[in-house]
């Protein structure tokens, strides 16, 4: 039998994992003002960022990156504590203490953890540390692997193999599909062509073709796949530009000296930098910037193992204030990114309008005409009474909003400086 679960055949619908994220603050409020996300969804509106180390290195080491990181806006915290490496005589990684580093650094950020496991028998250990457990490239066939995470029902990150097709990966997903998990992240992270000058190419049509061809969620690793640093921001954006769901990007304190993977590396500098242009790109492809996070005193920590944190999305835990309005978690994340939406929305509408009313402006003042005309401003105002009506708004509040975007306008055309302006 062929494909049946990874095709759009049984479902019409893109699959959105969901991450669960612990109890923290993001960096923009959002419209209401309230409260952190209830999960990172992967494969919804808003792009994602997973960002760390290649390797944990030590607890301080991951315990600094994931704060950095977090403050640069990344949604979720990446570091492998089981490395597969080319060489056996290379940093194997730090095994079962790195995991437990990096649930403190969960606790201490809120981020959620995406870490490696490579055996079989390592997964039910590694599930109860990881929110997103990763199968890298060189694991993708390993079907024992690919069985045992299908048992777990946990999201999964599932690397394309560097000599892989799209279809031999769809069917490693069918795998663990097959098993039981429908929760599957899809990644392309390069693959080995005859061009040397990066580590691997990255396969910008993969992403295209895979959301196609899927309904599961496709993100790209643009550190691994061009190997080099001064190529993640180019291959992110590309990553971003042909639909990717999200990227995963390798950072490391300093670089120079990575136990791992240096050389394509970002350091905290570069990475908020990259972040800082990530926003226009996702705006131009008609998605939603990464949810960041803010260190706030004070932030919930929570203690909960992640197999319970997961267990509790479904099964009803809630942040007390989303509770109190009787919506779930996930009901008030995607109330929450509609309304930044429309605020976006909002504010280029009012832009263009702007625009609008200083070109009106200016064929007034070279047709000797009044710059303010109160009888076409008495006329906008008026349409307002039917607006309000349909819109089921009080007249009172959509009148004073309307009269507000006639000033804006009035004082564009009169060139009159903003008062934010003149009142610092
Ligand atoms: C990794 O992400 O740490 C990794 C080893 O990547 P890949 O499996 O894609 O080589
Ligand atoms: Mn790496």
């Amino acid at each position: 039998m062929s494909r049946v679960l990874t095709t759009f055949g049984l479902t019409a619908e893109r699959t959105i994992v969901s991450i669960p994220s612990t109890a923290a603050s993001p960096v923009r409020d959002d419209a209401d003002g309230a409260g952190a996300p209830a999960a990172i969804d992967i494969g919804g509106e808003r792009l994602v960022v997973i960002a760390g180390p290649c390797a944990v290195e030590g607890r301080d080491m991951i315990l600094g990156i994931a704060q950095s990181v977090r403050q640069s806006g990344a949604s979720m915290l990446r570091g492998g504590a089981y490395k597969p490496r080319t060489s056996p005589y290379a940093f194997q990684g730090l095994g079962i203490d790195a995991l437990e580093f990096l649930s403190e650094a969960r606790a201490a950020t809120g981020l959620p953890i995406v870490t490696e496991v490579l055996d079989p028998r390592d997964v039910e250990h590694v599930a109860r540390h990881a929110d997103l457990m990763q199968i890298g490239a060189r694991n993708m066939q390993n079907y024992p692997l690919l069985a045992e995470i299908g048992r777990t029902g946990r999201p999964v990150l599932l690397k394309r193999g560097f000599s892989a097709t799209l279809e031999e990966l769809l069917m490693a997903a069918e795998h663990i599909m097959a098993h039981g998990n429908a929760h599957v992240v899809l990644c392309e992270r390069g693959i080995r062509t005859f061009e040397p000058s990066t580590r691997n190419t990255l396969d910008i049509s993969a992403i295209p073709l895979l959301k196609a061809r899927t309904h599961l969620p496709v993100i790209v690793d643009p550190s691994h796949a061009g190997g080099r640093a001064d190529l993640v921001a180019p291959l992110s954006f590309a990553a971003i530009a042909a639909g990717a769901d999200g990227l995963m990007i390798e950072v490391h304190p300093d670089p120079d000296c990575a136990q791992s993977d240096g050389e394509q590396s970002l350091d905290p500098t570069e990475f908020a930098e990259l972040m800082a242009r990530i926003a226009a790109f996702a705006q131009a492809a008609g998605r939603l910037p990464p949810g960041g996070w803010a260190i706030r005193s004070g932030d919930a920590r929570d203690e909960r193992g992640p197999l319970d944190a997961h267990a509790g999305r479904s099964g009803g835990h809630a942040e007390p204030s989303d509770a109190r309005r009787g919506q779930s978690p996930k009901a008030l994340a995607t109330l929450r990114s509609g309304i930044e939406r429309i605020d976006q929305k909002i504010m280029g509408l009012i832009g263009q309008r702007v625009e609008l009313a200083r070109d009106a402006g200016r064929v007034k003042r070279e047709a000797g005409l009044p710059v303010i005309d109160e009888i076409q401003e008495h006329e906008v105002l008026a349409r307002v009474r039917d607006l309000a009506t349909s819109a089921g708004i009080p007249y009172e509040e959509l009148h004073a909003l309307q009269a507000y975007l006639i000033e804006i306008s009035r004082r564009a055309q009169t060139r009159e400086p903003h008062p934010s302006r003149t009142e610092r």
